[in-house]
């Protein structure tokens, strides 16, 4: 029986269209930018959104590690939000590497930060402090799409207090999809954006970093110092390309399938959903402590995948079809009828 896997979008598998492209793409040795597929993919991603110069790398976390250590010196500091990837959950990342002080903030359930509180955390130029240097946000943050009236507001606070700004973008398109905008109506405010290929797009690997033609450069260094450059890495792109080009398509089915989910377990007296009206492809749904492992374990037996906890998410993505939804709901119900 088919395995239905909730616990997150990254789980994907590369399609067979993929598999074809990544067995037929030319390649060449991309330490020396002489890999095709890898320098078309670059451009396809700096044209789609709108920025100068782009980085293929190996995951998310490599991406905004550059980020960071490219726009900070050792001693500057980041501002981002205290559930942020780039602050919780990078393994402290720019620190260790960087010698790069976060200074983490709480983030509203949208995503969005405070930004007369962010203000009082603005270092002034003084010899006791660090140098306050750079905000970054997440979009979308655990799945909620930031509110497109904030981000002005928020690159507005960057100018006037000579910040650069990084969007962790991991799932940047799920929100422009959400708010059915072009992409680059979100990145257009950002001096730097890192996107995912890996996670609802369908690669198997790969994320993009994008900024300036200088910024990128910088970056391409950072990159190779952390063992990070690739040789032939257009088997690798050439999934990107497809995960680009074809998969932004289906991201609206996800939203789709979360909001059926959300629906369905709403009928469930014990579940309490979390609200969905800025979500993207996931469903957090709050349970009881009692129910935090048995649930899981329940969903488990019957082929469902899923964290356990009292505070789960639930991640739709490209191989969970629609019929499966109706039979997740099913089986949850079926937890709490057997309980009685
Ligand atoms: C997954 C994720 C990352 C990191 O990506 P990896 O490829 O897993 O390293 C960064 N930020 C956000 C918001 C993510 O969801």
């Amino acid at each position: 029986m088919k395995l239905i896997d909730l616990r997150s979008d990254t789980v994907t598998q590369p399609s067979t269209k993929m598999r074809k492209v990544m067995a037929e793409a030319e390649v060449g040795d991309d330490v020396y930018r002489e890999d095709p597929t890898v320098n078309r993919l670059e451009k396809i991603a700096a044209e789609k959104l709108n920025k100068e110069s782009a980085i293929f790398v190996s995951s998310g976390t490599q991406s905004n590690l550059l980020a960071l250590l490219s726009h900070c010196q050792r001693g500057d500091e980041y501002i981002v939000g205290q559930q942020a990837h780039t602050y919780k959950y990078e393994c402290g990342g720019a620190a260790v590497f960087g010698s790069i002080q976060p200074q983490p903030l709480p983030l509203n359930s949208d995503g969005s930060l405070d930004l007369d509180m962010a203000a009082a955390y603005v270092k002034p130029n003084d010899i006791h402090f660090a140098n306050t240097k750079l905000l970054c946000l997440e979009n979308t943050y655990w799945g909620n799409a930031i509110p497109m009236d904030y981000l002005p507001k928020a690159k507005r606070f960057t100018d006037v207090h000579h910040l650069a700004f990084h969007l962790d973008g991991a799932r940047v398109f799920n929100a422009a999809v959400k708010y059915k905008v072009p992409v680059t109506d979100i990145t257009n405010y950002f001096d730097t954006v890192s996107i995912c290929l890996s996670k609802n797009l369908g690669a198997p690997v790969g994320s993009i970093l994008l900024g300036s033609k200088s910024f990128i450069e910088q970056a391409r260094k950072w990159r190779k110092m952390l063992g990070g450059g690739m040789r032939q890495a257009g088997v690798l792109a050439a999934a990107g390309i497809i995960a680009l080009e074809e998969n932004v398509s289906h991201l609206a089915e996800d939203h789709e399938k979360a909001i059926q989910l959300a629906n369905g377990l709403k009928t469930i007296d014990e579940i309490e959903v979390d609200d969905m009206t800025r979500q993207t492809n996931m469903c957090f749904i709050r349970i009881a402590k009692e129910d935090a492992e048995t649930l899981p374990a329940f969903m488990k037996e019957n082929n469902i995948l899923s964290y356990s906890g009292t505070h789960i998410r639930l991640a739709l993505h490209l191989d969970v079809d629609p019929e499966d939804i109706g039979y997740v709901v099913k089986v949850i119900k079926q937890y709490y009828q057997e309980k009685k």
